[in-house]
């Protein structure tokens, strides 16, 4: 599934500007797994920052209908960085794009920052994508014509920023990413590992706290793949994130400090560092 319909008053900003939401690695709790101490504010967990408990979806109907997450249990801890892995089609994009308000699930429970996501009303769902929650996909989705620096503003533009605040912002995370001599270059002036880290900084511009990435470097090679690895976790780490990463490489996903493994009903824990 590479694209998910959304109605267009859900939309926070058109699809192809959601390219950049902003994350990091290896952390959450899925399946049976035992959770976190019982220190509870309505419901959740206060280190749980995303609680899916009995999480159902599926797409179309009848004789066609494809029930993809059967019951699916998953928490992700403050300040984890946690890789999802799993054989294609077994629905890691579809649970990414329920915990990104990307979609909505047919049953079971999601709470995201202590809030029952259900509970949103249209317009939070809008805000909180645009605000809170930063997204990388496998195709960068930068608008080819924008600026690199124009592209990563785009998010603070939409949120009405003054376009002062927003270029600062945009500048500083081009910099970050390593592009600041490329900022006013145009996409197809980028290599495919420039516009991936032009998708991060997008994603990041807004300060979320939550980045998800739907295999970021999917569309890459090896080395470059590891770099942008890399940029992750050091933004993970130096933006105080907690981040989702679906990836289908192990190699990388061992370097997040925890791995689940999706089978569509159940998250089997693969490895944890903590
Ligand atoms: P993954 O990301 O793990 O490869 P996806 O979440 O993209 O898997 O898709 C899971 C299953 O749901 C697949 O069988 C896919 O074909 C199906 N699917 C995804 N999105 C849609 C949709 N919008 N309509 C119908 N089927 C879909
Ligand atoms: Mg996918």
């Amino acid at each position: 599934m590479s694209h998910v319909a959304l109605r267009p008053s859900e939309r926070g900003f058109t699809p192809r500007e959601h390219g950049g939401f902003g994350g990091h690695v290896c952390g959450g709790r899925v399946g049976g797994a035992p959770q976190s101490p019982p220190q509870r504010i309505a419901g959740c967990a206060m280190s749980e920052l995303v609680r899916a408990r009995g999480l159902c979806k599926g797409y179309g109907a009848g004789e066609r209908r494809v029930e993809v997450l059967r019951g699916l249990n998953l928490s992700v801890e403050h300040g984890e960085m946690l890789a999802i892995v799993g054989p294609s089609g077994v629905g890691k994009s579809t649970l990414l794009h329920l915990i990104g308000l990307l979609d909505r699930p047919d049953a079971g429970e999601l709470r995201i920052f202590d809030a029952d996501v259900s509970a949103l009303s249209v317009e939070e769902r809008a805000s909180w994508r645009n605000r809170r929650l930063g997204f990388v996909f496998q195709f960068h989705a930068l608008l080819p014509e924008f600026s690199l620096e124009e592209n990563v503003a785009m998010p603070l533009l939409i949120a009405g920023r003054p376009r002062k605040t927003a270029f600062a912002a945009a500048r500083e995370l081009v910099a970050a990413v390593g592009l600041a001599h490329r900022r006013e270059h145009f996409p197809d002036e980028l290599s495919g590992g420039e516009q991936q880290r032009g998708a991060v900084a997008r994603a990041l511009v807004a300060e979320p706290e939550l980045l998800l990435a739907d295999e970021p470097t999917g569309n890459l090679d090896a080395a470059n793949a590891d770099a942008l690895f890399s940029l992750l976790q050091e933004l993970h780490l130096s933006r105080s994130l907690t981040s989702v990463i679906v990836t289908h490489h192990e190699a990388l996903a061992s370097r997040c400090g925890r791995t689940v493994r999706l089978t569509g009903a159940a998250v089997e824990e693969v490895c944890s560092k903590t």
